[in-house]
């Protein structure tokens, strides 16, 4: 059976590499029958650890579709799976490991530790603990105890060994242990240290694939030493690699947004932001760029994850999610547009249900080109202003055509004349002007639309005309060319 999980700190904002780790190990827990994915929030540090980061970090996986089986929330065989409500479990194995002699108590302080590695840095040496605690006797341990020092638990590392696991992505590894030193597991406040909480947690809640960052690669080994001291099963690993922006420098705020809740606010959809995600670091078998989440089950396997970097390229996922976006019902995507209009001063109080049928109807028009929702701003001027800006000498150049005063007429009349102001009744009229002044459909089109919004390119004349009305049509026109 595939159990897997996402095991997130819930210390700061959800980042795209955590939902892609995520993602992973969603499509495999999917992909095979009785797979579980479980969610289990890893908070002992509780100094940076929130509730509202855990929060949004639900929030963001629920959005994305990415549902967990077992897990907070959800409960489960293998609770609780919050680490904090953990501790007496893990108090258990290390009581066992200090009487298996496995682990001990070290009492060096953090200055005395820190003096070491600096000795020990000085000389050119891996700066690993040097084993001063190791063998305390008892008297050795009620004086230290007797000074008021608070001890660590250590763990024992067995010396010259080959640590070896196998990863999916990198294949077989093999780690020196001594190259590790003995390592603290339990900290002098009694929490337990990520690498040993996380070795019993995946052990008790049967996790068999660990489907991981690769900046956790580093701390496998002190990972695999535990499993093997506590005789616990080792899991397979996946060491998925790290992201990097566009310049191959490592994915940051530089790069632009790095949280989920970002491209989700801006408009983003999820089943894009899934599709991309996806395929960052994995590769299907041909050129297909769009999925569907049944599909990425379908095609996704963690041989075709690569071992080298992922590069976030913004433009490919401007592009997938522009994809979504033009199957999206307008409706949804005004919903997501609208907090931006708001912000930037086009919408001031609540819409009446006709305002927003209309907002809706312009949306319509311009959804073929936007890549997320949050761009509807940029075309908002042509659908909320009346005064038409003119952006270029360019575009002012077709306002002053030979042809253009007629061309202008002859659409003003024409609109007058129809009976019902709809695409159909429109659309054939700048067809019927081409014949009747014999001018090619350039010199209809663009004097119109410039007269109109200003703009040379933009969306569907046609389809803008029904939606502002013929009223403001024409007004806009002859304000443009007094
Ligand atoms: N809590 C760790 C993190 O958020 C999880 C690492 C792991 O998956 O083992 O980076």
């Amino acid at each position: 059976q595939i159990r897997v999980r996402f095991a997130p700190s819930p210390t700061g904002p959800f980042h795209i590499g955590g939902a892609r780790s995520a993602l992973f190990n969603w499509l495999l827990a999917r992909k095979y029958k009785d797979g579980k994915l479980i969610l289990r929030v890893e908070d002992t540090d509780r100094a940076r650890s929130t509730k509202e980061s855990e929060e949004n970090i639900k929030e963001a996986l629920k959005w994305l579709g990415l549902t967990w089986d077992e897990g907070i929330d959800v409960g489960g065989e293998y609770g609780p799976y919050r680490q904090t409500e953990r501790l007496h479990l893990y108090q258990e194995f290390t009581d066992k490991l200090i009487a298996e002699d496995k682990a001990y108590y070290c009492y060096c302080t953090e200055t005395e530790i820190e003096a070491e590695r600096e000795a020990l840095r000085a000389e050119n040496k891996m700066p690993i603990y040097q084993g001063h605690c190791r063998n305390l006797t008892a008297e050795q341990r009620a004086q230290y105890e007797a000074e008021g020092r608070k001890p660590v638990v250590r763990f024992r590392t067995p010396e010259n060994q080959q640590v070896m696991f196998k990863d999916l992505v990198r294949g077989q590894m093999c780690f020196e242990s001594n190259g590790i030193g003995d390592f603290v597991i339990v900290k002098a406040d009694g929490m337990p240290v990520y690498n040993y909480a996380v070795v019993l947690d995946d052990a008790l809640m049967k996790i068999s694939h660990v489907i991981r960052a690769e900046e956790h690669l580093s701390n496998t080994p002190r990972q695999v030493v535990l499993f093997e001291a506590l005789n616990l099963p080792v899991p397979i690993f996946g060491h998925i690699s790290l992201i990097l922006g566009k310049d191959h420098s490592k994915m940051s705020k530089r790069h632009g947004a790095t949280s989920v809740d970002q491209y989700r606010k801006l408009g983003y959809l999820p089943e894009a932001l899934v599709n991309f995600l996806a395929l960052l670091g994995w590769a299907p078998q041909d050129e297909k760029e769009i999925f569907s989440a049944e599909e990425l089950i379908e095609a996704f396997s963690m041989d075709r994850v690569a071992k080298n970097p992922a590069v976030f390229d913004i433009d490919k996922l401007n592009w997938i999610n522009a994809h979504y976006i033009k199957q999206a019902k307008p409706e949804k995507i005004t919903m997501l547009a609208i907090p931006h209009l708001v912000e930037k001063g086009y919408i001031k109080g609540p819409l009446t249900d006709v305002e927003m049928a209309k907002l809706v109807s312009f949306v319509a028009v311009i959804q073929d080109h936007l890549s997320f929702a949050a761009q509807v701003v940029n075309f908002a001027d042509i659908f909320f202003k009346d005064d038409v800006l003119i952006e270029s000498d360019e575009a002012r150049e077709t306002l002053l055509d030979e042809t253009t005063p007629a061309v202008i007429n002859l659409f003003k009349d024409k609109l007058k004349a129809l009976e019902v102001v709809d695409a159909k009744a429109i659309k054939p009229i700048f067809k019927v002007i081409t014949k009747e002044l014999k001018v090619g459909g350039q010199k209809v089109y663009m004097p119109l639309r410039v007269a109109l919004t200003g703009q040379m390119h933009g969306p569907d004349l046609v389809g803008l005309v029904e939606v502002l009305g013929r009223d403001k049509v024409i007004k806009r026109i002859e304000e443009t060319m007094m």
